[in-house]
């Protein structure tokens, strides 16, 4: 507790907690720092960098059909929104600096040829068509199609995110909240970016892990990312090329299985050859932190003591949260602007 007290005495105008490190914490919290240049911010979280979930995303911009927002405009907003944010971040500071790269590649299918379309997708893309008859016969498919996206390489986002928000004076504090009420009196407002972990700081029992396991290889070869149905990826990052992947729905389970290990290999390999010769750099399991509907909220959380807190809400990405992390918490700081008296936006 003291330590969140000091960090909250630290600085002036408004204080402000973010809770979470992640992807979407950390967005959150250089964006808040655009938006009240005065604030003192804080990242309050138990885990950072590669501890956390948002490190071993492939981070590849491919939204799944099932992420949503309350209604299909705000979906799309929050998509145009991030995927513009990247385009720009990648286009003013490069790769090296970001980890944000330019990356095309396949989707393919043998048994469904609406699959390979992504509706949410196609609007936002310069480069997204068929594949030509001579693409499909070389990779042995029925159906497909090719795509230019973008890939936000977290192992270099999360430190470009922090050097970003230290040199503004932001505040890192480890410490794990058993409850949000510790923040009340230290903070004015708090953004909650928790991931998995609000489904205990706001009893929010929507919120379910998809369990993802990966092999991260080394294979310099491969340029492309290639989908088979929703069962197998290859996606080319900085350092790694991610090789995927199972989805559990309610699984806790975070070991890696060597049944699922075997069955991602096979699967990769025989959708592109040469993943035999990769070397393994590692194998990971992480939660996707699914909700049925993306939560960004105000809230006036009042506590049993009495006590009340002014949060918004930002959480439950599911399997698309390095993508969206942008336009959700451009969303958050909004509804943020917004709970804040007037005095203390000055
Ligand atoms: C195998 C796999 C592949 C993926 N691939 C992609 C992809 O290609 N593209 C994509 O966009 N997304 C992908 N994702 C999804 C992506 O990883 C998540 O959506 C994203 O990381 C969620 O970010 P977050 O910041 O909400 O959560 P996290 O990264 O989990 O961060 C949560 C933060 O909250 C903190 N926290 C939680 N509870 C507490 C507490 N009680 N007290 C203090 N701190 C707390 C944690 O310490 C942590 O800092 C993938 C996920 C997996 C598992």
């Amino acid at each position: 507790m003291a330590g969140l007290q000091a960090m909250a005495q630290a600085g002036s105008g408004v204080r402000v907690a973010v809770v979470g490190a992640g992807v979407v914490g950390l967005t959150t919290a250089t964006l808040i720092q655009e938006a009240l240049p005065g604030a003192s911010v804080t990242v309050i979280a138990d885990k950072f960098g590669q501890e956390t979930t948002s490190d071993g995303a492939a981070g590849i911009f491919r939204p799944g059909l099932q992420f949503r927002g309350d209604d299909e405009k705000l979906t799309r907003k929050w998509l145009a929104d991030s995927y513009a944010y990247y385009k720009k971040l990648l286009e003013v500071k490069g790769t090296a600096e970001t980890g944000v790269k330019k990356l095309s590649g396949y989707h393919f299918s043998n048994d469904y040829p609406n699959i390979v379309w992504n509706a949410l997708l196609k609007p936002l893309l310069e480069e997204y068509r068929p594949c030509t008859e001579e693409e499909l016969r070389a990779h042995g498919f029925k159906y497909g199609t090719f795509s230019a996206t973008l890939l936000t390489e977290c192992r270099s986002y999360l430190p470009y995110l922090t050097r970003m928000f230290t040199e503004r004076g932001g505040k890192l504090l480890r410490h794990h909240l058993d409850s949000l009420e510790e923040l009340v009196g230290h903070f004015d407002i708090v953004c909650n970016c928790s991931g998995f972990g609000a489904k205990e700081l706001c009893s929010d029992i929507t919120v379910t892990p998809i369990r993802g396991q990966i092999f991260k290889v080394k294979a310099p070869w491969i340029k492309n990312f290639y989908y088979v149905d929703y069962d197998m990826y290859i996606l080319p990052g900085l350092e790694a090329v991610t090789l995927g992947g199972t989805r559990n729905f309610d699984s806790y389970n975070a070991k890696v299985d060597k049944h699922d290990s075997t069955a991602i290999w096979e699967r990769c390999v025989q959708a592109v050859p040469s993943i035999k010769d990769a070397e393994v750099l590692r194998e990971w399991v992480g939660w996707r932190p699914y909700r049925p509907f993306v939560r960004v909220e105000k809230e006036n959380m009042s506590f049993p003591s009495g006590k009340t807190l002014k949060v918004v809400h930002n959480y439950g990405h599911g399997g698309y949260g390095v993508m969206t992390a942008p336009g959700t918490s451009m969303h958050a700081v909004k509804l943020m602007l917004e709970m804040l008296p007037r005095q203390s936006k000055l």
